[in-house]
């Protein structure tokens, strides 16, 4: 049986960050299934569409790893792609609180499942999509935080606006 994992997330957009993540994570399961969440899609800046495209864009260089989407309870998505390993990426202590309960609530719902949290390199410990998003409105280059996929579509998305 081939040791499965997901990683959820908004991937809005995916960042250095994330793929670090991946990488790491594929160090130690068969097989990644990086799944991009379909219920935040009405808060993010991307669409569902745009977010799966860019991430599909980045991890086409790297075996076993796949992109999907899911929608509503994630253990439920766990069950139906055969696997019982959640990965998440941990940067500071402070991301630990919201992770702690996640973890916890989806341990209630399917005690079969594990979390696992993975520590990014600490070239990653600031990178954030959100952040990304803020510079890269006011017109900062983002092509040391990004990959090259994700860069081109957040300077489409951006650029507009900083221009005068
Ligand atoms: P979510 O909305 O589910 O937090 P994100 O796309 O923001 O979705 O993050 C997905 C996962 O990747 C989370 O576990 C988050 O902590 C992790 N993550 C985000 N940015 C980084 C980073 N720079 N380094 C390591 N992990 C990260």
């Amino acid at each position: 049986m081939p040791r499965i994992a997901v990683y959820p997330g908004s991937f809005d957009p995916i960042t250095n960050g994330h793929m670090d993540i991946v990488r790491r994570a594929r160090r130690l399961f068969d097989k990644v299934i990086l799944t991009v969440a379909v219920n935040r899609s009405k808060n993010s800046t991307f669409t569902l569409k745009e977010r799966v495209a860019m991430a599909k864009a980045c991890v086409r260089g790297l075996s076993g790893v796949e992109v999907d989407t899911f929608e509503g309870l994630l253990v439920d998505y766990l069950k139906k792609r055969g696997s019982r390993v959640i990965i998440r990426g941990v940067r500071a202590v402070s991301d630990m609180e919201y992770e702690f309960q996640m973890a916890s609530m989806n341990r209630a719902i399917s005690p079969e499942v594990e979390s696992v949290f993975l520590m990014p390199d600490e070239r990653y410990t600031y990178l954030s999509s959100s952040i990304i998003k803020e510079v890269a409105r006011m017109g900062a280059r983002v092509g040391d935080y990004l990959p090259a996929p994700a860069v081109e579509a957040v300077r489409k998305r951006f650029s507009r606006r900083t221009r005068p």
